[in-house]
């Protein structure tokens, strides 16, 4: 755990061994409690903060985020496709931490809902009244075969990374042309249509240099459910490309970066099959999934579609079985485009109706 210079790590730390039983005393050796504590401090914790903030809400907030940096996930895409400085996307968390919020900079590694109660990585203790979920989605490189170690390099980019998206700049830049293909995976995934957004960055660069003439574009969409996800079908017909080829149904399960090979997982109805495809450039949107501390911990849908995220009533954002839990963002199990700015939305929601709560004691 660090210890920001300018805020209070705890507003009320006790030593655990006065009220704990000896097991849980032994792992861990600090507590402390707080009114409110939110965990994640990206898009969507902030935006509750600010919230509460706004609202003159003046109360024992706790923040808990590892991350020194804020992190403009949006911008990734014009380093990808236009060139910016991938530091331009990223800037110091401090100064967007309102100065009345106590900051915990460590991991949260266990959440204890029927004691209100959870443990970061550095095994502090720290209890709280309210709790807001803002942890957003973990991002599975490792989940295609050949992906993680060959990233930047045999024609294989993605801008779904601070570290990877300037690469992915010069490989859209400097592609000569041949076979160009864009992937979405079939998981629910931030940033809406943002995978074909991609495409269509980059094919209206090829375009002004001339290398589209010589490019064969290839579009593929994991298999969703019916009511999945509606908006690629819409925008494809809206404004079809010309020589686009769209592959429905397929899920890219492996890349071959000496053959320059993706290997799909085809699901047409009720059959599935495998397709390998050559390419020479291949930008991959990488499955995700909800935290797993969710799941752990009890706090999230234990199956269907939402499987793993946080169970909330999607009027109140409130969590079905515990109702001093909240959550926010991309780690909520709404059926809601994953995007900063229905997190937003979704902040102000939150801190409306956990503002009243904790007035009401509720
Ligand atoms: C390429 C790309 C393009 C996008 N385009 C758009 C767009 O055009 N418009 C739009 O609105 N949105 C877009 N998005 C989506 C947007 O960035 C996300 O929806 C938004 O960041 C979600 O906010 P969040 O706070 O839920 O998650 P995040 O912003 O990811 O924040 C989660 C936070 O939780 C912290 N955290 C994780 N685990 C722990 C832990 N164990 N303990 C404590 N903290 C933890 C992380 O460090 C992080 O700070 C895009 C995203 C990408 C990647």
């Amino acid at each position: 755990m660090t210890t920001n210079k300018n805020a209070p790590l705890a507003s009320n730390p006790t030593h655990t061994d006065m009220d704990m039983s000896p097991d849980s005393a032994s792992e861990s050796s600090f507590s402390s409690s707080h009114r409110l504590v939110v965990l994640g401090g990206g898009e969507a914790g902030l935006a509750v903060l600010h919230a509460l903030n706004d609202q003159s809400f003046a109360s024992d907030i706790a923040l808990i985020e590892p991350s020194s940096y804020h992190y403009n996930q949006r911008a990734w895409m014009e380093v990808g496709t236009q060139g910016t400085k991938k530091e331009r996307t990223r800037s110091d968390l401090r100064p967007r931490i309102p100065p009345n919020v106590h900051w915990i900079q460590d991991r949260v590694a266990r959440i204890a809902p029927d004691d209100r109660r959870l443990t970061v990585e550095s095994n502090q203790d720290i209890s709280y009244e309210y709790l807001v979920i803002a942890l957003g989605t973990t991002v599975l490189w490792d989940r295609i075969r050949g992906l993680k170690d060959n990233l930047g390099t045999s024609g294989i980019c993605s801008v779904y990374g601070y570290e990877q998206s300037e690469r992915t700049w010069e490989m859209i830049r400097d592609f000569p042309g041949g076979r160009a293909f864009f992937t979405a995976p079939s998981s629910p995934h931030k940033g809406g249509t943002a995978p074909l957004q991609i495409l269509r960055e980059a094919e209206s660069l090829w375009r002004k240099t001339g290398v589209r003439e010589h490019t064969d574009l290839f579009f593929t969409i994991g298999p969703t459910e019916p009511d999945g996800e509606p908006e690629y079908a819409k925008l494809l017909n809206e404004s079809p490309s010309e020589d686009l080829h769209v592959f429905d149904g397929y899920e890219l399960t492996e890349v071959r970066p000496d053959a320059q090979e993706a290997v799909f997982s085809v699901r047409k109805g009720q059959s599935s099959s495998q397709d390998v495809l050559r390419y020479d450039l291949i930008h991959v949107v990488p499955p995700m999934r909800p935290p797993a501390l969710l799941e752990e911990s009890g706090l999230a849908h234990p199956s269907g579609p939402m499987k793993g995220y946080l169970e909330v009533d999607p009027a109140s954002l409130r969590h079905k079985r515990f109702p001093t839990v909240f959550g926010v963002g991309d780690a909520v199990g709404v059926e809601e485009v994953k995007t900063a700015q229905r997190a937003r939305k979704q902040a102000k929601k939150v801190a409306h109706v956990l503002r009243r709560a904790m007035q009401e004691g509720a």
